[in-house]
C-alpha cells in the first residue's frame, strides 16, 4: 500500500488527489489525526488510519512490509518535530517498508527552520530503510495565500533584498511525491526540488501591480525592522524570528534551486508564479 502521513494538510490533500488519478483508493492509506477531516478520502475509497505524531503507540502496526510511505513533515514547531518524525521512522523500520520518502527542505537552506529537516534526514538515513529525500523548495502559496496585508498597504515588505526564490506550487511538489511513490527506481535518492523560474520580490510586486491595477512596491527592510513589523502584527516572537531568518537565507540565495529536478520528475514545467498570484487574488 502507499501510505501518506499529514494527508489532511494542504500538501497531503494534493498528494492523495493525484494518487487517486493513478492507483485505486484501496491501495492508498491516508494517515490522519482527525478522522472527520478524512471523510472525503474515505468516500473516494481511500483507507484511513488515525494516528498522531505525539502518540507513538498510534503508529504501532500501522505500516506493513513492502509499503511505500510518504512522511509529510509536521507543523508543530513547539512540540519537537524531530522526535515526532522519529516516531514514524521507527514504525516504518519495524514494519520493513519498501520506501520511506520525506518532505524536507533545500540542502542549501541554513535558516533555523531547516534544522528539523536536517536532523530528520539523518534519522531517515540511520534507519537503513530505502529512502527518498524530497527537498522541497518554497511554495508559491507561502506568499500568494496571504495577500491581505500586502493589499492593505500596497507593499510587499521583506528583509530579502534582491534575493530570489525558486518557488513552485504545492501541487507541483505533490506531483513529485506521487512520481516517487508510484514510479520505480527512486530508492536512496535525494531530490532538490524547486520551480523552473527564480523570481525576486521586485518582480513579485510588479506582478501584483499588473494584476490589480495598483502600485504595489517591494520594500526591503532590515531583519530587525521586519521582526518589529511582524511582532506588531501579533506574530509570536519565535515565529517572527523564524521568518526573518528565512528572509536572510533568501537574501543569501539559499532558496534558489537550480537544476530543474522538479520539472524532470513531474514531466512538465512547474506552475508559474503568476498562476498562483491570480488564484491568491481571487481569495
Ligand atoms: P499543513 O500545515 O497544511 O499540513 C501539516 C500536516 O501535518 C497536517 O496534515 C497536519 O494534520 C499534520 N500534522 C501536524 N502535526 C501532526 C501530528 N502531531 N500528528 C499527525 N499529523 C500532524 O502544511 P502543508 O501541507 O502546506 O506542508 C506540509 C509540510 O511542509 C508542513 O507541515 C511543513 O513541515 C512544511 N512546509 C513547507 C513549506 C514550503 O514552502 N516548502 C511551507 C510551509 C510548511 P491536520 O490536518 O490534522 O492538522
Amino acid at each position: 500500500s502507499i501510505v501518506v502521513t499529514g494527508a489532511t494538510g494542504h500538501l497531503g490533500r494534493h498528494v492523495i488527489a493525484q494518487l487517486l488519478e493513478r492507483v485505486p483508493g484501496e491501495e492508498i492509506t491516508a494517515v490522519v489525526r482527525d478522522e472527520a477531516k478524512g471523510a472525503g478520502f474515505a468516500e473516494r475509497g481511500v483507507r484511513l488510519a488515525v494516528a498522531d505524531y505525539n502518540a507513538p503507540e498510534t503508529f504501532d502496526g500501522l505500516f506493513s512490509a513492502g509499503d511505500k510511505v510518504l512522511l509529510i513533515s509536521g507543523n508543530e514547531f513547539d512540540k519537537g518535530r524531530v522526535a515526532q518524525h522519529q516516531v514514524v521512522i521507527d514504525a516504518a523500520k519495524a514494519a520493513g517498508v519498501a520506501l520511506l520518502a520525506y518532505t524536507s527542505a533545500p540542502g542549501t537552506l541554513t535558516a533555523t527552520l531547516a534544522d528539523d529537516h536536517r536532523a530528520t534526514e539523518e534519522a531517515v538515513l540511520a534507519s537503513g530503510l530505502p529512502y527518498s529525500l524530497l527537498r522541497n523548495g518554497w511554495y508559491h502559496e507561502n506568499y500568494t495565500e496571504n495577500l491581505a496585508p500586502v493589499l492593505a498597504h500596497d507593499a510587499v515588505v521583506t528583509a530579502a533584498g534582491e534575493g530570489r526564490v525558486s518557488s513552485a506550487a504545492r501541487a507541483d511538489y505533490a506531483a513529485a511525491a506521487v512520481a516517487v511513490l508510484t514510479g520505480e527506481g527512486h530508492e536512496n535518492t535525494t531530490y532538490e526540488l524547486g520551480g523552473d523560474v527564480a523570481w525576486g520580490f521586485d518582480e513579485y510586486a510588479a506582478e501584483l501591480s499588473a494584476r490589480t491595477g495598483r502600485t504595489i512596491s517591494h520594500q526591503s527592510v532590515s531583519g530587525e525592522t521586519l521582526k518589529g513589523i511582524l511582532a506588531g502584527a501579533g506574530l509570536p516572537d519565535a515565529l517572527a524570528e523564524m521568518l526573518v531568518g528565512v528572509d536572510a537565507s533568501i537574501a543569501r540565495g539559499e532558496l534558489v534551486v537550480p537544476g530543474g529536478e522538479l520539472s524532470k520528475l513531474i514531466g512538465r514545467p512547474t506552475t508559474p508564479l503568476a498562476v498562483a498570484v491570480e488564484e491568491g487574488l481571487k481569495g
